[in-house]
């Protein structure tokens, strides 16, 4: 005991030890892994974005290629893609002279009558009537301008309400068509005009004219070079578009055309937009050389992150700058580095970004830090690797313990019961190889014994010693009676294999049992008697069973016949065939020698007779009770026995009756 605990001691330390040096290992291990799985998933980013970089070549230009389909590619992780050419802005197109341009009106706030008067609020009477006053002052010189819109947006409005669309689009003519006031209309505002316009049109179900007048208006941003609030464009060229193409008389090359159209002007509004946004940022990539050697360059505001990547495609310098969609990207690669540590789960570790929110991994209460470090492909990480639990060490190696020990009981346990069973196993087959021979010995020696005589007679008569008739007559008797003992082993042994060659030779019909037991019993009767048995039988009409004949019959015959082997004179015998319930039963009863109970399971194997003074003396061959059991079996009846050594037994046998 003492050198196991010593031993299981010794060997909890080596497994510290072992562990503590497979888990520094690991950390290496892990740390490497990390880094190279991230600077494999961000160089598979920038190979996917320099091939749908070049479809950016064949983007479309003007409203013309608009409505044509462009193949175009995404790439998860990353927003937006410019393209540039010898330092020119390539794609998106409409941003070059947008951004070239500058506001004309300082003050982008619209006032509260400009809201007030495109929301609708002066519906009300004292107001039209205020208006109706303005239209006539509308065209007064001495007004200003902008006095001048507001009343003709006012009358338009009013217009409007009333269901006087003629009316209604009369008056924007004026404020679109007199250059002179529109420049002193708010961009914001000019898109609500072209938005009333637009619907005007809808309403009076002009759809061709609705259609022209979108395009029109696409035309004019399109070559407009002052900027425009894209925000509200945005809005306008959306609803209208959308309203386009639930027009249900459009034809369908038409609503494929728009349909375009509205997808490549919008993602080139939505460049533009973010272009604008960031024009510092974009501008400090652009003329920044790069310092890695793929030529790839990232610069961030906090906010925006983008990087750069300059290779010759074409003749001169081509320079594509792509916007990062944070979330995506960082679930991209977090993705690809979540699967890389699941071989390292035993291994602490956290991945933070430049906030300190955890990406990966956890941060442990207790362990201290080993390492910190930021990842050279991507500084803006930080990988953490943690010291680890030393209680989670032991607990480790005590678990290995465990395993090992358990697995070297499990071992013991397989090798004990093996062992059982193979002996048993062999037992068995020992005993089985003893039957046999014992039943092939007795079966030679029951075979020889009747030769013998019969032989002996045989002769005896051939010689010519035997002259007296009743000598011959004796003589002959009794070779008669040894060639039916011969002929009744010869058939219990058939009997026997044919039964255990099973069912397929029986012939099944309903039949009486009491019919057949009677035959057996008339058959036997005289040899019971001889030996001074008496007999009792009851014979119940009817019993019906479903079986085969030769086989029930041999098994009413063996049960009788053992009664009488094994019961010495004086002794009852008592033959039983009746109904009880749904079933048909056979008894034999007898007053013999009775079967010890440590015996009575074993009397039914093939071959197998009880040891016993009485059972040597008897002749047999051990297969009777085999072929009864049989029989019952094939036949799904049931066995049930009683008997006291001395006192006698009683076999009876339940069959399914059938009516
Ligand atoms: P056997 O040919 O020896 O009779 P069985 O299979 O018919 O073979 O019987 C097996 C053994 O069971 C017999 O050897 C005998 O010892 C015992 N036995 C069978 N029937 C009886 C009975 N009615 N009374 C006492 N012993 C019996």
């Amino acid at each position: 005991m003492a050198i196991l605990s010593y031993l299981s001691f010794r060997n909890i330390q080596n497994e510290n030890y072992l562990i503590q040096k497979n888990f520094d290992e690991s950390r290496v291990s892990l740390q490497k892994e990390l880094e190279e799985t991230l600077e494999k998933e961000q160089n598979k980013i920038f190979q996917e974005t320099k091939t749908a970089s070049l479809f950016l070549y064949e983007q479309p230009k003007s409203l013309l290629e608009f409505g044509n389909v462009a193949n175009f590619k995404d790439v998860v992780g990353v927003e937006a893609m410019f393209l540039y050419n010898n330092g020119a802005l390539i794609y998106p197109d409409i941003s070059s002279k947008l951004l070239s341009s500058s506001k004309k009106f300082p003050n982008s706030t619209p006032n509260l009558a400009e809201i007030a008067l495109y929301q609708g609020e002066l519906a009300n009477d004292n107001l039209q009537e205020t208006l109706f006053s303005r239209e006539m002052l509308a065209q007064n010189p001495l007004l200003s301008p902008k006095e001048q819109i507001l009343n003709i947006l006012g009358l338009v409005r009013i217009a409007y309400k009333s269901k006087d669309y003629g009316e209604a689009l009369r008056l924007l003519r004026i404020l679109e068509t007199k250059s002179k006031l529109q420049g002193f209309l708010h961009s914001d505002l000019t898109r609500s005009i072209n938005l009333l316009h637009f619907e005007i049109l809808v309403k009076m179900k002009k759809h061709q004219d609705a259609e022209d007048y979108c395009l029109s208006v696409l035309n004019h941003f399109l070559q407009d070079s002052t900027i425009e609030d894209i925000p509200s464009t945005r809005f306008f060229f959306e609803t209208a578009f959308t309203q386009i193409l639930s027009f249900e008389d459009l034809k369908q090359e038409k609503r494929e055309a728009f349909w375009n159209l509205r997808s490549n002007f919008n993602r080139q509004l939505g460049y533009t937009e973010i272009l604008m946004h960031n024009q510092e940022l974009f501008q400090n990539i652009l003329y920044n050389e790069s310092s890695s050697k793929a030529g790839i360059l990232f610069k961030s505001d906090g906010d925006v992150t983008l990087f750069k990547m300059s290779y010759p495609i074409l003749s001169g310098n081509q320079v594509v700058i792509a916007k990062i969609d944070e979330t995506a990207f960082q679930n991209r690669i977090i993705d690809k580095l979540r699967n890389a540590t699941q071989r390292w789960s035993n291994v602490p570790f956290s991945i933070t970004d430049t906030r300190d929110s955890l990406l990966l991994g956890s941060i442990p209460n207790s362990a201290s830090i080993i390492s910190q470090s930021s990842f050279t492909s991507f500084p803006s990480w930080q990988l953490s690797l943690y010291e680890k639990d030393i209680g989670e060490i032991r607990k480790e190696s005590r678990h290995r313990m465990f395993l090992m020990y358990g697995l070297l009981f499990f071992s013991l346990i397989t090798v004990i019961f093996g062992s059982f069973f193979m002996l048993r196993f062999f037992v068995q087959e020992h005993k089985l190889l003893a039957m046999k021979a014992n039943f092939l010995s007795s079966v030679s020696h029951e075979l020889k014994t009747p030769l013998t005589s019969i032989k002996m007679f045989a002769e005896m008569m051939a010689r010519g010693r035997v002259m007296k008739v009743e000598k011959i007559q004796e003589y002959s008797g009794l070779i008669n009676k040894e060639a039916s003992r011969l002929e009744n082993l010869i058939g219990a042994i058939l009997n026997y294999t044919r039964m255990e060659h099973g069912t397929g030779a029986f012939k099944w019909e309903k039949l009486d049992f009491s019919v057949c037991a009677k035959k057996v019993f008339e058959a036997v009767e005289d040899i019971g008697v001889e030996k001074g048995l008496s007999f009792k039988t009851h014979f119940d009409p009817n019993v019906y069973v479903m079986g085969d004949y030769t086989a029930l019959y041999s098994l009413a015959q063996n049960l009788i016949e053992n009664a009488i082997k094994y019961t010495n004179a004086p002794g009852d015998i008592e033959i039983k065939v009746y109904n009880e319930d749904d079933r048909a039963v056979f008894s034999v009863i007898d007053t013999g020698v009775g079967i010890p109970s440590s015996e009575q399971k074993n009397i039914f194997n093939d071959f197998y007779r009880v040891g016993d003074e009485m059972t040597r003396s008897t002749k047999g061959s051990g297969l009777g009770l085999a072929i009864v059991k049989r029989v019952a079996e094939t036949h799904k009846a049931t066995i049930s026995l009683t008997s006291k050594p001395g006192k006698g037994s009683n076999f009876t046998v339940r069959f399914r009756k059938v009516d």
